[in-house]
């Protein structure tokens, strides 16, 4: 009854946050490329669920309410994917609406720290790329920055001004990671680390993170992402199986012009780690 999925994929976004097709597009896009079992996971924001599901139904493929909470740890800024939540949480969505203020306040910072380099009028135009203006990301400010001409690409705007040191880039506290970790569990999902081969920690700093994460109520780790070379995967499956931390199979995709890996078009989870999908299928 509740069937394995062929082609699960957990980590995707929409226009909620800064993805470029709507929650009716990914999912329909999703089941396209043969996904039966997909999350939608937008940052620091659940106000694409609703739609997703309806077109899920419509589309015959199993959606699982996911969201992406920006966390920071150590001086890095960490996400954690919560899968299988349920969005209505109190608890979950006071956390959301704290971060959400943060990426406001955030967002003036950084186009005024823009507008000193003489680049002016950069919030307003990075929010005619964000569709939900509660939710302005990055690439929000890297796709206003292409469009104006300054750089070729968003790769390059974030290179040369979004990332820490560069001057566009301002510093946020976003969730502390126990926090982001027990607003998920309060909202009954499964905590996940994102992406973990993106974050520039020593092995050291990662098993430390990895271990507060268990403690904290931390449940799984993304061992195959799209931005994973297969040498990460291998790695990261072996600290899934240290930690104890059940494994996810995630794209990460945000549109065809910006994202290597397309959905469902991930490797498969290596062999000997236990898919984080066995905690979900028999809820969705
Ligand atoms: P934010 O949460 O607003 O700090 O923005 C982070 C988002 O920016 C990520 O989720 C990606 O979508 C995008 N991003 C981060 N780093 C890069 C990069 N080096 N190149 C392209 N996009 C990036
Ligand atoms: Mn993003
Ligand atoms: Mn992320
Ligand atoms: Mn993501």
């Amino acid at each position: 009854m509740h069937a394995i999925p062929k082609n699960p994929d957990l980590h995707c976004h929409s226009t909620v946050s800064d993805g470029w097709l709507s929650p009716t597009d990914v999912v329909q896009r999703a089941a396209r490329n043969g996904v039966d079992f997909l999350a939608l996971t937008d940052h620091d924001e659940t106000g694409g669920l609703v739609e997703a599901q309806a077109a899920a139904t419509e589309s015959g493929i199993r959606l699982v309410p996911g969201v992406e909470v920006s966390v920071s740890w150590g001086g890095e800024t960490i996400h954690v994917v919560g899968l299988g939540v349920d969005a209505d949480n109190p608890v979950l969505q006071a956390g959301l609406i704290q971060l959400r203020a943060g990426r406001h306040t955030r967002a003036q910072q950084m186009s005024d720290a823009l507008a000193a380099l003489g680049i002016r009028g950069v919030l307003d135009g990075a929010l005619t790329f964000a569709r939900n203006p509660a939710l302005v990301s990055r690439a929000h400010f890297a796709r206003h920055l292409v469009a104006i001409g300054l750089m070729p690409n968003v790769d390059a705007v974030f290179k040369h001004y979004l990332v820490r040191g560069k001057p566009g880039f301002v510093e946020t506290k976003w969730a502390d990671l126990a926090d982001a970790v027990q607003w998920i569990r309060a909202a009954g999902g499964v905590p996940v680390v994102a992406h973990p081969g993106r974050y520039r920690l020593s092995d050291i700093e990662m098993e430390r993170l990895l271990a507060r994460f268990v403690d904290a109520g931390g449940q799984g780790i993304e061992v195959v992402s799209g931005s994973h070379s297969d040498a990460k995967v291998s790695k990261f499956a072996r600290y899934a199986r240290r930690f104890d931390l059940l494994a996810s199979r995630a794209s990460d995709f945000h549109g065809e012009q910006e994202s290597r890996v397309d959905l469902g078009r991930c490797a498969p989870l290596p062999d000997g780690v236990v898919p984080v999908w066995s905690r979900l299928i028999d809820r969705f």
